[in-house]
């Protein structure tokens, strides 16, 4: 989709810091980490939010889910514990308007979810 970062992060016109890709997904260090871990995850494909979950194949859905775990045993975080986030909408605070998880661990976490 045109004029949206993630997608462009994406095809990469804009670079990140690649932590996992496979056919469908690519994850990344978050430019502005919340956590000693935070690692951001998307599906290549656009999907606006977690309110067009539908709208991705089953396949896609997996890898995204499947991803997240991948991505935390790859960051070491297994054993200590990791949070998984989706913000979707105004009131969770989304900011890109591009589905993604938040994978977030490498220390104690805040027990506020809202
Ligand atoms: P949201 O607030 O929508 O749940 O999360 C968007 C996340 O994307 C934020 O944590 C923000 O720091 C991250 N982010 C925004 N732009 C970029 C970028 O250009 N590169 C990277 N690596 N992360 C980004
Ligand atoms: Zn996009």
């Amino acid at each position: 989709m045109a004029d949206c970062i993630f997608c462009a992060i994406a095809k990469g016109e804009i670079p990140s810091t690649k932590v996992y890709e496979d056919q469908h997904v690519l994850a990344f260090r978050d430019i502005n980490p919340m956590a000693p871990k935070h690692v951001v995850i998307i599906p290549k494909r656009h999907v606006s939010g977690l309110n067009e979950w539908e709208g991705l194949a089953a396949e896609e859905q997996l890898a995204l889910l499947r991803a997240c775990t991948v991505v935390a045993k790859e960051e070491g975080i297994t054993e200590s514990g990791y949070r998984v986030v989706s913000n979707c909408g105004p009131d969770a605070g989304q900011t890109v308007p591009h589905l993604h998880f938040h994978v977030l661990g490498g220390g104690k976490l805040s027990v506020n979810l809202a």
